[in-house]
């Protein structure tokens, strides 16, 4: 037997029993999203490399250590995406969504590939849900977001989730900080790694976000942004603040919190679950007020989050949370013989047209292989077809949980199944209805 391929280190399959819980999660997300205002948008997988070098910044680790990089076979630099935002905006700015009427409001489900060391909740690809409001500067817009996030957290059932927010400033008060951010990770200079050595000239900030034990220990002391701060951004932060308190939303502020990616401006903020061990941020986001004029576009100010959604799986189960149950069969027809096996082709097709999930078999096997079968795929009723139901058109329909059988006949099968499954006849059904 030639040998089996495994899937690469760091991605994993949803295999169809657990299939209905991601269609669960996705299937919120989109629903409370529509309510927000929020319609998806479908980016490429992969991008020109620069979209993400200048979007989320050259001195992230994103961008310097994680992404899956490749020249095509036209030599072009091409990045499967680590992330939405960049290419999101990317698409915004080419289609002209930046032009019109703001606020836009898209949100995106799908595939982010960064390599990293693959751990429980850290994956070489996973999954982001997000949402990008594109166009809206005040603090109310930032409060509706992380709204909409609690939101999504609550109506897919996650607990014990702590809310975190910081202000990082704007480019100009951000100045004066990096000189005192400079100033005190200089003294530490020879404990620093090789990398945040190279970003305290480049982007001092980036070190506060540095994974290494020693550079967080260092970090933990340095100056926090909220001190330096300028009035607008100050008074942008409170009344963000005034906003959550008015929605009701309860929160921290985390003065240590800055984001992975380059182009946060303002507002930043995470979902912290106490449920999932070291990878805990289950979501993260924040404002971008520069992001589009830095790829190309006007000066337009936006504010979003991602939310990943393996590490919210995790948490769910971790949890014990209930999943709606998945759709199961609703009958399915045992046969023998060729009239017989016609009849269950007939009667299969006439009662998926009306939406039952009903099958029969497709293998030309026995009645028991094809009972077995029909135990094992959990069907809800199960008719037996042989000549003698072929030539009377009466056949019994079998509810499995309780093994009671009804007769009925073939050419009713719509409406009997029907009352059957239902409880009540199509007629009632369509009296309902009107
Ligand atoms: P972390 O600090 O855990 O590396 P991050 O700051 O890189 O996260 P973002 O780029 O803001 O994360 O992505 C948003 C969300 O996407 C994270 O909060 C997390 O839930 C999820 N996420 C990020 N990287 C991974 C990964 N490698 N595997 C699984 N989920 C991830
Ligand atoms: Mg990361």
């Amino acid at each position: 037997m030639a040998e089996i391929i495994r899937a690469i280190k760091g991605t994993q399959d949803v295999l169809p029993q657990d299939v209905h819980k991601w269609q669960f999660l996705e299937g919120e997300m989109l629903k409370t999203a529509e309510l927000y205002g929020y319609k998806e948008i479908r980016i490429p997988v992969f991008e020109h490399t620069e979209v993400f070098s200048r979007g989320v910044g050259d001195t992230t680790d994103v961008v310097q250590k994680e992404m899956y990089t490749f020249l095509d076979k036209g030599e072009r630099s091409i990045t499967l995406r680590p992330e939405f935002t960049a290419g999101v905006m990317r698409s915004a700015i080419e289609n002209g969504l930046v032009n019109g009427a703001l606020p836009v409001k898209v949100c995106y489900i799908g595939g982010c590939y960064r390599y990293e060391k693959p751990q429980a909740g850290r994956l070489r690809e996973f999954h982001q849900f997000g949402i990008e409001c594109i166009g809206a500067s005040a603090p109310g817009a930032d409060a509706e977001a992380i709204a909409l996030a609690e939101h999504v957290l609550s109506n897919i059932g996650i607990k014990n989730l702590s809310l975190q927010i910081n202000s990082i400033g704007c480019k100009e008060c951000r100045k004066k900080y990096h000189a005192a951010l400079k100033e005190y990770f200089a003294q530490k200079e020879s404990e620093l790694c090789a990398t945040c050595l190279e970003r305290l000239n480049k982007n001092p900030m980036r070190i506060l976000d540095c994974k290494s034990p020693v550079c967080s220990k260092i970090a933990a002391d340095a100056p926090i942004m909220l001190d330096y701060l300028c009035e607008d951004c100050s008074e942008h932060f409170e009344q963000v603040k005034n906003h959550l308190n008015a929605a009701g939303l309860e929160f921290t502020v985390n003065p240590h919190i800055v984001r992975g990616l380059d182009y946060y401006t303002k507002t930043v903020f995470e979902f912290v679950s106490s449920d999932i061990g070291a990878q805990s941020t289950v979501c993260g986001g924040g404002r971008y007020d520069g992001l589009v004029a830095e790829l190309g576009g006007p000066s337009v100010e936006c504010v979003g989050f991602a939310m990943g959604l393996e590490r919210l799986m995790l948490t769910a189960e971790a949890q014990g949370a209930d999943f709606p149950e998945p759709k199961t069969c609703d009958v399915y027809f045992a046969s023998l013989g060729e009239k017989a096996t016609l009849m269950a082709t007939k009667l299969c097709t006439n009662l998926k047209r009306e939406g039952f999930a009903a099958l029969s078999d497709i293998n030309a096997r026995g009645l028991k292989p094809q009972m077995r079968y029909a135990n094992k795929i959990g069907a809800k009723f199960t008719c037996v077809l042989g000549d003698d139901e072929a030539s009377s058109g009466k056949i019994r329909i079998k509810n499995m949980a309780d093994g009671t059988e009804t007769t009925v006949l073939a050419e009713n099968i719509v409406p009997e199944f029907y009352k059957i499954i239902n409880g009540y006849a199509l007629d009632n059904l369509a009296n309902a209805v009107l």
